[in-house]
Formats: structure tokens, C-alpha cells, sequence
């Protein structure tokens, strides 16, 4: 798995926590040889700091910092035009970042709230798509590039009082459906991994405030850390260039 990963230069949005980062920190320890990260996220003295521990911990891989809203298109189009030429070559794309916010029930919602959560965890996620396919693009036939999309169990078997986030992680599951078809014969591999309950500070965010029901929803479960998911995103990165594990779902065991 290492051998396929050596010298690769890979992008991960929403690096600031949670899945993101444990995602930098499972690829600099999996294949440290001259890796590239590009860790992006709106808190850039976070990601500033999680950068030096992974350059002290992982002799041979340089990480590069950026400060980016995926779901402003402007921003995204210019990070990838800034690229520093060291970075510039990106073979993998992790499209991480999302959120929820506000109260979670349709009839409650607001219409920022609802604008929010689509133009992060769908918009942003297509905004650094179309960015970053033309550089995959432009190396094919004798190699291409992964799109990695963070998707969720919610876009495969919506919950109660999650009408909207359940949608933007469908709409997920269906645009990364769509292009893995659309890229056929090009050798890019698009990849979705779809997490159950993991604990981050997403789970702190999405029951802030609910005690009881941040209780009914973790009763007999112990959720996943985000160390396992970055595992199995890693591993899927590092399969051999004629494989693509398209589509995963991981979840705690006793999550129903
Ligand atoms: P965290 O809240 O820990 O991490 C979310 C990350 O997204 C942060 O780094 C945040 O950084 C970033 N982010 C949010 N909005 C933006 C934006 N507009 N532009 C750039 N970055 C942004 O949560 P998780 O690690 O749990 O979530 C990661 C992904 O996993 C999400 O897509 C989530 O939907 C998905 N997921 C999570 C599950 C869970 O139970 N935790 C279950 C299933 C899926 P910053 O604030 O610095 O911008």
C-alpha cells in the first residue's frame, strides 16, 4: 500500500478536525516518503499547528497550510491557481469538509442555515472537484488522480430530524455516483466512504444543547473515532491503480 502512495501529493479539506486531520496524520504515518499535504480549512493557526506536529512526527513529509471556504468558488479556484510549484502536481483530493447547523427539522430551519449546509458539504465538495480535475486530467492516459468524497450513512438511510443534512449527503452519493461514471476511461478513480457515528466535533455541534437526545442516539453504540475512518480512506487510496473500492460504508458495530 505505501509503494502506491510514495511521493504522492494530496489535498484534504476540513483538516482543521475530526476525520480531516486524522485523515493528514494516517498518511503521513502510513508512507512518509516525500508526501505532500495540503491541509485546508477556515482555521489557519489550527492548521498551522496540526502542520509542525506532523512534520515533527513524520520525517520526510512537507505540509503546506492554506486558509479556504469550499464553499466560496472565488477561494477555491485561487487555491488551486496558488498552489506553490512543490505542490502544485496534486494526485488526491479528500473532500472532507461539512457541517450542520442550526435546528435540524424542516419546518424549523432557516433559509441560512439550509444555504450553509448545501453550500459546504454539496457546492464546496463540487467547487474542489471541478477545481482539481483538470490537473487529474492533464496526467492521464499514463496516470490520473482519486477523488475521495466524504459522504455519511445519513445520505444512504435519512434520520428523523435531519431532513436537510440527510440531503446534502445524498446529493453527495449522487453527484460522486455520476462523475465516477462520467470519468470512466480516464483513469480517475472516485471514491466515496460513507462513516456512521464517529465522534468528532461534529457530534458535538449536531447535539449541542440536546443532551437527551445526544443519549438516545449513542445508547449501546460506541462510536467510531475518526482514526478509523482515516484508515479505511487511506487504505483505499493506496489499492493499485486498476482498483477502486468505490464505494464504503463504515459504521460502529451495534449502530442500527
Ligand atoms: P468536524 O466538525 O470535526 O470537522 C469538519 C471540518 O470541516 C472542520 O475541519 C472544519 O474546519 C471544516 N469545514 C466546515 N465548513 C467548512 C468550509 N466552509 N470550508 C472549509 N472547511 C470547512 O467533523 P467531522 O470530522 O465529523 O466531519 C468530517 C466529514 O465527515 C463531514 O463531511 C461530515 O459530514 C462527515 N461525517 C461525519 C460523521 C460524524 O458522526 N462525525 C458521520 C458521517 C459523516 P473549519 O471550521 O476550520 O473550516
Amino acid at each position: 500500500m505505501a509503494q502506491r502512495l510514495k511521493g504522492k501529493t494530496i489535498v484534504i479539506t476540513g483538516a482543521s478536525s475530526g476525520i480531516g486531520k486524522s485523515c493528514a496524520f494516517e498518511f503521513a504515518r502510513t508512507c512518509p516518503d516525500d508526501l505532500k499535504l495540503v491541509l485546508t480549512a477556515r482555521r489557519i493557526d489550527t492548521l498551522k499547528e496540526i502542520a509542525r506536529d506532523i512534520e515533527g512526527e513524520a520525517k520526510g513529509v512537507k505540509v503546506l497550510p492554506v486558509k479556504l471556504d469550499v464553499s466560496n468558488a472565488d477561494e477555491v479556484a485561487g487555491f488551486v491557481g496558488n498552489l506553490p510549484a512543490e505542490f502544485k502536481d496534486v494526485d488526491i483530493l479528500v473532500n472532507n469538509a461539512g457541517l450542520v447547523k442550526g435546528k435540524e427539522t424542516a419546518p424549523h430551519i432557516s433559509t441560512a442555515d439550509i444555504d450553509t449546509m448545501f453550500s459546504t458539504n454539496v457546492t464546496g465538495l463540487i467547487n474542489m472537484t471541478q477545481a482539481l480535475l483538470p490537473t487529474f486530467l492533464a496526467r492521464a492516459p499514463s496516470g490520473a488522480g482519486d477523488i475521495i468524497n466524504i459522504g455519511s450513512i445519513a445520505g444512504r438511510e435519512p434520520y428523523q430530524g435531519g431532513s436537510i443534512y440527510c440531503a446534502t449527503k445524498a446529493a453527495v452519493r449522487s453527484f460522486t455516483d455520476s462523475i465516477r461514471r462520467e470519468l470512466i476511461a480516464t483513469r480517475v478513480r472516485v471514491i466515496e466512504i460513507d462513516p456512521g457515528q464517529v465522534e468528532t466535533e461534529f457530534s458535538v455541534v449536531r447535539f449541542r444543547g440536546d443532551e437527551e437526545r445526544a443519549r438516545k442516539e449513542y445508547e449501546g453504540v460506541e462510536p467510531l473515532t475518526p482514526q478509523d475512518v482515516a484508515e479505511v480512506v487511506v487504505f483505499a487510496a493506496g489499492r493499485r491503480e486498476n482498483v477502486v473500492l468505490a464505494d464504503a460504508l463504515v459504521f460502529p458495530n451495534h449502530q442500527a
